[in-house]
């Protein structure tokens, strides 16, 4: 059997659209994928999950949680590659809307924000982490991802 590309593929705050494109993608890739890529961490495949020696981990959505900064700051630490994957993990956008509340809304949500340990902003993965690539788009751009995906099979000689 030949080498595989070890992925993760992880949600932070979002609403989980391109991880649906990706189940979908499958329809068309399964059976090439399951010969190139070993998932590490894919909670949508399989509920068992590994969190080190990753070659590349795919992360969706932004980082809203001081818990979640934490859990992204040790996948970058065992993974080779991060690909931030949708506007949200590229840009903050749009699950960092409530950055930009008014003063009276933000005094509204404020006991939620300090009961659940969330972070005085939500930010995109670039600006906790470093960040090798990125797919653009609400939900993510199929054909940038296909591009990323190929790159990384080349990278890591898969
Ligand atoms: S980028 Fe768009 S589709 Fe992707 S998680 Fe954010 S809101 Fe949802």
């Amino acid at each position: 059997m030949g080498k595989k590309l070890k992925v993760a593929w992880v949600t932070f705050a979002c609403c989980e659209d391109s991880s649906i494109l990706f189940v979908e993608l499958l329809n068309d890739h399964f059976f090439e994928w399951n010969e190139k890529i070993e998932f590490r961490v894919c909670r949508m495949l399989k509920k068992a999950a590994l969190f080190e020696d990753i070659d590349v981990a795919f992360i969706e959505g932004a980082i809203a949680l001081k818990e979640d900064e934490e859990k992204l700051r040790h996948l970058r630490e065992v993974s080779k590659k991060v690909v931030a994957v949708g506007s949200c993990a590229c840009t903050g956008m749009p699950s960092a809307q409530r950055n930009y509340f008014d003063e009276k809304t933000k005094g509204e949500i404020e006991m939620v924000i300090n009961r659940f340990g969330h972070m005085e902003k939500v930010v995109p993965l670039k600006s906790l982490v470093k960040v090798d690539y990125e797919v653009p788009g609400c939900p993510m751009d199929e054909k940038v991802f296909l591009e990323v995906l190929q790159k990384c099979f080349s990278e890591f000689g898969v």
